[in-house]
């Protein structure tokens, strides 16, 4: 399959039975959520992770997704409290138990950012309130907008306000630092409102010094990151579509058409996306999904996602292998479907210091589709070169070779790659003749086979991709 699986894992999936059973139906990056769990609880996976790889053979990346500003209210003195359309009730950053007055918010600046008029969501949206007046320093009173009831501990989305908390908590902080001592492909930032974030977030993974750099995924889920988006996905190495908040704090009818032009322009760039959130929702208690959840996989996949993200499904769901298995089935059927191939559309015009490395990698694709190569195998350093073929979607299978397993894991979120994992390639004599036959020998490539080898000559040079070899088995 080319499009790739993302499964939360929690305590639905964590044991190494159920994992292994969810890596043999198609998973391919496991999300340890730090929203929830203890360290302990992720080192776990990650052990459980490695070593089904080691057994099975196979290269399912980790990724870890920081929580972000997430705002949320108290606790309350009583269970609920219901709201009538019109009823006021104060916001304070002041830590009080709540009352049908009162409750606390986790964002110490509201009082100071809120301004009158603005739309306050919680629970998912369940609630909307307006702002009628703020004291600048504590206390905000708002009105309803709807019928309902608060409950504690829910979260509260902004929307109209300029939030001016830090893009990383405390609690980022230190779940970075306990990350990047543990060795994950990609780090997922919420909430992110503008490039800067992601600038600042590269800064603090470069200053560690750990060896495996964690490539970022920025998290769409903020109309300020929707106003900034083409800076965002220049800065950052993957986006995910975060529908979930992003259907709150945007009115739910213009996700449909930005997670389309999202994904066009990482495509255009050559940056991985990932769709995210719902997508099979009802298989987190059926043991089937509903028919427009079908849909929402399969249009995913017609949109040219790279990768589809299961939640709760996975992570607390009743069928978490079975919702893989039914994933894989519906893109499977799609992947059928000629027009999410190559289509010709050349990338962004590269006039860096990769032009020439690009401009061989667009023509791969090209030649690939001309003469309907079965194959294109590159070796890579950094994972440079998987990034820019995956992101032209080619219908030829795309092998990837690297000394690198660090790198080789997180190119198992990109569309359509095939990582191995090879020792010694510099000193190796031969490289890729001994690569074709590695893959002749496994029956990825048979007789007659045309395959297209991307080259850096001289031969593991370790020099940019400056050559094209097509051949025939
Ligand atoms: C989302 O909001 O869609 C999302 C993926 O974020 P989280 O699951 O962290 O709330």
């Amino acid at each position: 399959m080319k499009t790739k699986i993302i499964a939360t894992i929690g305590p639905a999936s964590s044991s190494s039975e159920v994992l292994g059973k969810m890596i043999d139906a198609g998973l391919d990056v496991c999300r340890l959520n730090f929203s929830h769990g203890s360290y302990d609880d992720h080192l776990e996976v990650m052990k459980v992770v490695r070593s089904l790889n080691e057994s099975k053979g196979t290269m399912v990346a980790l990724m870890a997704d920081l929580q972000g500003p997430k705002i949320r209210l108290g606790d309350f003195s009583c269970e609920s409290i219901p709201l009538s359309e019109g009823s006021r009730i104060v916001f304070s950053t002041r830590p009080v138990t709540g009352d049908a007055n009162r409750v606390y918010i986790s964002y110490s600046s509201f009082a100071a950012d809120a301004r009158p008029g603005e739309t306050i969501l919680v629970d998912d949206g369940k609630i909307a309130l307006k702002v009628i007046e703020t004291n600048g320093v504590d206390e905000v009173t708002l009105e309803a907008l709807n019928e309902g009831v608060l409950y504690p501990r829910k979260g509260v989305n902004l929307p109209e306000t300029s939030i001016s908390l830090p893009s990383l908590t405390e609690k980022d902080l230190q779940d970075l630092h306990f990350l990047l001592d543990h060795d994950v492909q990609w780090i997922a930032l919420s909430f992110v409102r503008n490039a800067r974030d992601i600038i600042e977030l590269r800064k603090l993974i470069n200053e560690h010094p750990s060896v495996n750099k964690p490539l970022i995924i920025a998290k769409i889920e903020k109309p300020q990151a929707i106003t900034d988006i083409e800076a965002i996905v220049l800065a950052t190495d993957a986006i995910m579509i975060a529908r979930g908040d992003l259907g709150v704090e945007v009115p739910m009818q213009q996700v449909p058409m930005i997670q389309k032009k999202i994904i066009k322009l990482c495509h255009r760039h050559g940056r991985p996306v990932i769709v995210a959130t719902q997508m099979m929702e009802a298989m987190i208690t059926n043991i089937r999904p509903t028919r427009a959840e079908v849909n929402d996989v399969a249009n995913s996949v017609l949109d040219g996602a790279d990768a589809l993200m299961l939640s709760g499904e996975t992570s607390v769901g009743r069928y978490p292998v079975e919702t893989i298995q039914i994933m894989e089935r519906i893109i499977s059927q799609i992947e059928d479907y000629e027009d999410i191939y190559y289509q010709h559309h050349e990338p962004e015009k590269s006039t860096g210091p990769r032009f020439m490395s690009d401009s061989i990698l667009f023509a791969a694709c090209e030649m690939a589709q001309h003469t309907n190569a079965k194959a294109i195998v590159v070796v890579t350093h950094t994972g440079y070169s998987a990034v820019r073929l995956s992101s032209q979607r080619p219908k030829a299978n795309l092998y990837v070779f690297s000394n690198d397993r660090h790198v080789l894991l997180s190119l198992s979120l990109l569309w359509g790659v095939e990582g191995f994992y090879l020792e010694n390639v510099e000193s190796e004599f031969r490289l890729t003749e001994k690569i074709n036959s590695f893959l002749e020998n496994k029956g990825l490539l048979k007789t007659d086979d045309l395959y297209i080898n991307v080259l850096s000559t001289p031969e593991w040079s370790q020099g940019k991709s400056n050559t094209l070899r097509l051949g025939r088995v």
